[in-house]
């Protein structure tokens, strides 16, 4: 018997009409005869609803009680799939994360999946029931419900399907695949037929929101192929992510990927002595804070300015630990900027063929897009720019890596 895992983001289960057409979706492949798990997102903008809530409460909800609010969101739309299945005559049963045996570490808005247990799942599975899956959350070892960080449904999906050998894992979202780019952001992007691991994991964690970077990394562990589609247009054929089969890709930039916003830090006149990244990466690293781009500049009179890139959230954090040791580092002042953005392009033919990094900044200097920071991966250059110019940043790196031809 075959067994999918299917996951529904928040667009496709927006409103009680979205949830009837998703499950009419559901019940043809349960009629069809296989066993469907099924995890599903909060309804629509649920979690930024809830998250503005929480706000006119307290500018600092406790991480533990936030994961306790953010979840119901997906507990929400579990119910109420369940509930609209078994009205089409489906037999089905709605499941917490908890429920769902989904064991996560301890940290809050930022789990990570340590281990599933099957056996309700399964059990489930084995009375003939679809079971409906609250995605982006579960427990830890402390029994506390955690989340997954923001579109984390995408890795509850990819977990589940591992964790229960499933002969495929279905991610259906607003757009019919994973795009050459943005294709709100830019229309002339295409749709993949497929991608490598590699590639979607750099474009996730480059700014695709399309899927979460740990879904992707867990694909790639329990090489689970994923088949991303639209819930709005289930005839067009998707992307599928899955291992790299094609040796040579004729056109080495495979996709652009962009970030809206991103925080910049400066450390300006540190003394340029050993141990100096280490005082200042390290406890950031403690604090949670995940840092990008970093940048040193050449010393001048033994002085430098270090600057580094965070996710606009982490910003506030991360000021208050730099604040908290300016002392210590001896830095004169610290400089910071919410107004940025950034642009990368990725592709693994890029990693053995030099010129890219050329095209990518004459293409910008063309736009008149001023590069702030550059960083380079393996298979991948990331330019910060200015957040308001990203936009046509991305549609001209598009034209000049001649994405738009097939
Ligand atoms: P869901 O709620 O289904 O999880 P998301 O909003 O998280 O959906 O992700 C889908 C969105 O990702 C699309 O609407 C699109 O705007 C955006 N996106 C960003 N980059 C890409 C890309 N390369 N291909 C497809 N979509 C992308
Ligand atoms: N509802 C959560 C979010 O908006 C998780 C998800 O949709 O995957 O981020
Ligand atoms: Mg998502």
């Amino acid at each position: 018997m075959t067994r999918i895992v299917q996951k529904f983001g928040g667009s496709s289960v927006a409103t009680a009409e979205h949830i009837k057409r998703v499950a009419s979706l559901i019940a043809q492949r349960s009629r069809a005869g296989e066993q469907v798990v099924v995890v599903v997102s909060a309804m629509g903008d649920t979690t930024d609803d809830l998250l503005a809530l929480a706000a006119q409460i307290t500018p600092r909800g406790r991480a533990r009680e936030m994961d306790m609010l953010l979840s119901t969101g997906e507990i929400v739309s579990s119910a109420l799939l369940s509930m609209a299945l078994q009205e089409q005559g489906i037999p089905a049963i709605s499941l917490t994360g908890q429920q769902a045996g989904i064991r996560t570490s301890g940290e809050h808005a930022r789990a990570r999946i340590d281990a599933v247990r099957a056996d309700r799942l399964e059990g489930e599975l084995g009375q003939g029931n679809v079971v409906i899956v609250a995605g982006f959350q579960g427990i830890s070892e402390d029994q506390d419900v955690t989340t997954l960080g923001r579109g984390g449904s995408d890795t509850t999906a990819v977990a589940l399907a591992a964790a229960l050998s499933a002969d495929a894992c279905e991610i259906y979202t607003d757009v019919a695949g994973i795009y050459t780019a943005d294709p709100r952001v830019c229309p002339q992007a295409r749709p993949l037929r497929d991608i490598g691991y590699e590639e979607m994991l750099e474009l996730a964690t480059t700014g695709a929101r399309v899927m979460h970077a740990r879904a992707v990394e867990l694909g790639a562990i329990y090489n689970v192929p994923i088949l991303v589609r639209s819930s709005f247009d289930p005839a067009a054929p998707g992307t599928i992510i899955r291992k790299e089969t094609i040796m040579e890709q004729g056109n080495k930039v495979r996709a652009i990927a962009h970030e809206n916003r991103v925080g910049k830090v400066t450390l300006r006149g540190v003394p340029d002595h050993p141990g100096i990244a280490a005082m200042v990466f390290e406890p950031l690293s403690e604090a949670g804070v995940s840092v990008d781009t970093i940048v040193q500049n050449a010393s001048v009179e033994r002085l430098t300015d270090l600057t580094f890139t965070v996710e606009p959230d982490d910003l506030p954090r991360a000021i208050e630990v730099i604040e908290a040791m300016r002392q210590e580092i001896g830095a004169a002042e610290i400089v910071t900027a919410d107004n940025l953005g950034t642009v990368s392009v990725v592709g693994t033919g890029m990693a053995s063929a030099p010129g890219y990094a050329a095209r990518m900044f004459r293409a910008l200097t063309d736009e008149g897009v001023n590069v702030e920071m550059i960083s380079t991966g393996d298979i991948r250059i990331t330019c910060v720019i200015a957040a308001d110019r990203v936009a046509d940043a991305v549609r001209a790196l598009h034209a000049a890596f001649e994405l738009d031809r097939a």
